[in-house]
Parts: C-alpha cells; structure tokens; sequence
C-alpha cells in the first residue's frame, strides 16, 4: 500500500513538473502560442465586462455623483476663500503684465534691465540700481 503511494508521488509529481517546465518554455519561446493564450483572456474579460455592463454603468454613476456632490460641497464650504485666491490671482497676473507692458513702452532694449527692488530701467550691466542704489 505505501510502496503504491510512494510510485504515484514519483511518477506524478515529475511529470507534472516536467509538463509545467514544457509548458512554460513553450509560452516563452512560441510568440502563436502566447497570442492564443492572450486572446483567450482577452475574451474572457469581454465575457466579463458584458456580465457586468450593468454594474459597471452604476459604478461609473454614482462615482459621478459622488464627484459632483464633493465639488459643489467644497464650493459651498470655500466660496469666500476661492473668490479671495482669485482675485490675489488676478492681482498677480496683473502685476505680471503691467511689467511687460512697461517693456514694450521702454522698446524692450536689449541692454536694459529692470531693477529687482524699485522696477527702474538700468544698464544690464550696472551693480546698482541708479534710482535707489541698490545692488543688483
Ligand atoms: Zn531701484
């Protein structure tokens, strides 16, 4: 009876072993073999997919409501703060502009800089700044 168990476990397991290596060698060397594969998987996530359309199309609801609720929510709770980040923004982009129209007025010199502290035009070169003499 033992000696029965010990030949099934020598002659099972080796060729299980054995098949498994063929196999995966098979999957690594034959591109056919592994689009096979691929495309069974492929259709068994169709078939899946399909099955669970219904579900799906709930999900992607809800998780569009959820979506939807959290923004208004957070709209709600902030509109003072987002107005207020807004217009600092805006004052921003302002301060920006106002530069750059000063340097189209000025003819954009190619020599010329801006001073950092007061927003004079100076020589690109010059260590200090000739309005409020600060170093450049
Ligand atoms: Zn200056």
């Amino acid at each position: 009876m033992n000696n029965m168990i010990f030949d099934a476990l020598f002659v099972i397991v080796p060729i299980l072993v054995l098949g498994i290596f063929i196999f995966v060698i098979i999957m690594l060397i034959s591109p056919k073999m592994r689009g096979k594969m691929m495309s069974r998987q492929i259709r068994a996530t169709k078939y899946m997919m399909e099955n669970a359309k219904d579900d799906l199309k709930e999900m992607g609801t809800m998780a569009g409501d959820i979506k939807v609720q959290t923004r208004k929510h957070i709209l709600d709770q902030n509109e003072e703060r987002l107005k207020d980040i807004e217009k600092r923004t805006a004052n921003i982009e302002k301060e920006g502009i106002e530069v750059k129209v000063k340097a189209i007025r000025d003819g954009l010199s190619k020599n010329a800089i801006y001073c950092k502290y007061c927003g004079t035009l100076i020589d690109e070169d010059s260590k200090f700044c000739k309005k409020c003499g600060k170093e450049q």
